[in-house]
């Protein structure tokens, strides 16, 4: 069967590891396969935001907390996390197929 991507969308491997264990996005909490999900580490202001740049301007040291996010693949999309990527980016394909799947 043609498949889009070789990892088919996740990081998981083939037969080999079996079940992966599940979290949640955090923007709109759907439960997502770990490999699946998209994750990104972002430094996040204990105070909020604007309040945090005023401090920072004035010269205060304002504490950042770790904060780790998890997005479903549908929100990552639409808030730009990920992108969508054409084929030839996507996969990695002999200059002739290519060259006959694109023909002008
Ligand atoms: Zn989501």
């Amino acid at each position: 069967m043609p498949v889009k991507r070789k990892n088919r969308g996740r990081s998981k491997g083939r037969g080999k590891k079996g079940r992966s264990g599940f979290v949640f996005c955090s923007n709109c909490g759907r439960r997502i396969p770990e490999d699946k999900a998209i994750k990104r580490v972002v430094w996040v202001p204990t105070v909020p935001g604007a309040v945090a740049r005023e401090l920072e301007k004035q010269g205060t040291f304002v504490p950042r907390k770790r904060e780790v996010r998890y997005y479903c693949v549908s929100c990552a999309i639409h808030f730009g996390v990920a992108r969508i990527r054409a084929r030839d980016e996507r996969k990695e394909l002999p200059e002739e197929m290519l060259s006959k799947r694109f023909k002008i």
